[in-house]
């Protein structure tokens, strides 16, 4: 592999790219995104981005200049949490914050590995940005490589201004997302794809886009089961097997991420020992927030 050094050590010590990583070492969340630019048909804005995170509570929004403060506060208390990520509760690329905070982080703490989740929609336009914030670990949320099968799981999209519906707008999402993944592949990030398995809608295509993933050199996929909610709400979850079934038929493809715990966008610690801003001790209520704003 054309893994470098110091990339291969990063990956051994961050949570959700290796299993063997997750008990040692742990990842912090921070909500600073809450704008997003698409809207998933499992999503209904009021929590955080289902794409990567579990929708509860939704998370606090915090300024860059917050998010900086929690993290020297955290880091202080947990020194083995390795990566600062951000992950919603939008979508991350959707909102100037996300670049002014890892800024801030890698100003900071140079020593920390930046990982960002993303829909991909604006990947190749603010790529140039990313690669400046020194982000080395990457996940797109990736659930069809076909329009006519995105066009079911999106109702529309923003880009440039305008509104997209249909298949012009799962068109225009997938290229974006392909087109960046492949950028940062070729820019040395490393990247891995969340895939959500939607029964009846995309279960018989994912094995495609593992396919397909395995060409452009992703590094691992993480096939997350529908949380049903919003215009999916009728749609039956897979069970867990189902969803082995899935990561059995595409793990010959591309390596499969099986211990994702559906994080929320501020969570930090380790992965099977969330410590989020809800069960800090704090008393203090969660306001509800509103992911849209255009
Ligand atoms: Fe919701 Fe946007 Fe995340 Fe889709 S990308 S799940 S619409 S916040
Ligand atoms: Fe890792 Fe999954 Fe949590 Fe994201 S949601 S931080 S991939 S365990």
């Amino acid at each position: 592999s054309c893994m470098s050094d110091e990339t291969r050590r990063k990956i051994a010590e961050h949570p959700c790219y290796s299993p063997e990583a997750q008990h040692k070492f742990g990842r912090l969340h921070l909500a600073v995104a809450p704008s997003c630019n698409i809207q998933c048909n499992y999503c209904d804005r009021k929590f955080d981005c289902v794409n990567e995170s579990r929708p509860g509570v939704a998370s606090e929004v915090l300024s860059p200049k917050n998010a900086l403060e929690r993290t020297e506060q955290i880091l202080k208390q947990n020194p083995y949490i390795s990566v600062i990520g951000i992950a919603g509760p939008g979508d991350p690329l959707d909102n100037d914050e996300t670049f002014e905070t890892f800024r801030f982080i890698r100003e900071n703490f140079p020593d920390k590995t930046l990982c960002i989740s993303t829909n991909g929609l604006l990947l190749p336009d603010r790529f140039d940005e990313l690669q400046e914030s020194n982000v080395e670990t990457l996940t797109v949320t990736l659930n069809a490589i076909d329009p006519d099968i995105q066009k079911e799981i999106i109702s529309m999209i923003y880009y440039n201004g305008e509104k997209y519906e249909g298949r012009a707008a799962a068109e225009i999402l997938i290229e974006n997302q392909l087109k960046g993944i492949k950028m940062a592949v070729a820019a040395g990030m490393t990247v891995k794809i969340n895939t959500v398995l939607i029964p009846g809608i995309n279960d018989k295509h994912i094995i495609e886009i593992a396919k397909k993933m395995n060409g452009l050199g992703v590094y691992i996929m993480n096939v997350m089961p529908l949380i049903n909610q919003a215009a999916f709400a009728d749609i039956v979850p897979p069970t867990d097997a189902e969803r082995k079934a899935v990561q059995d038929a595409c793990a010959p493809y591309v390596k499969q991420m099986k211990h994702c715990r559906q994080c929320r966008s501020d969570a930090y610690g380790l992965l099977g020992n969330d410590l989020s801003v809800e069960k800090k001790a704090c008393g203090k209520e969660l306001k509800t927030i509103t992911a849209s704003k255009k």
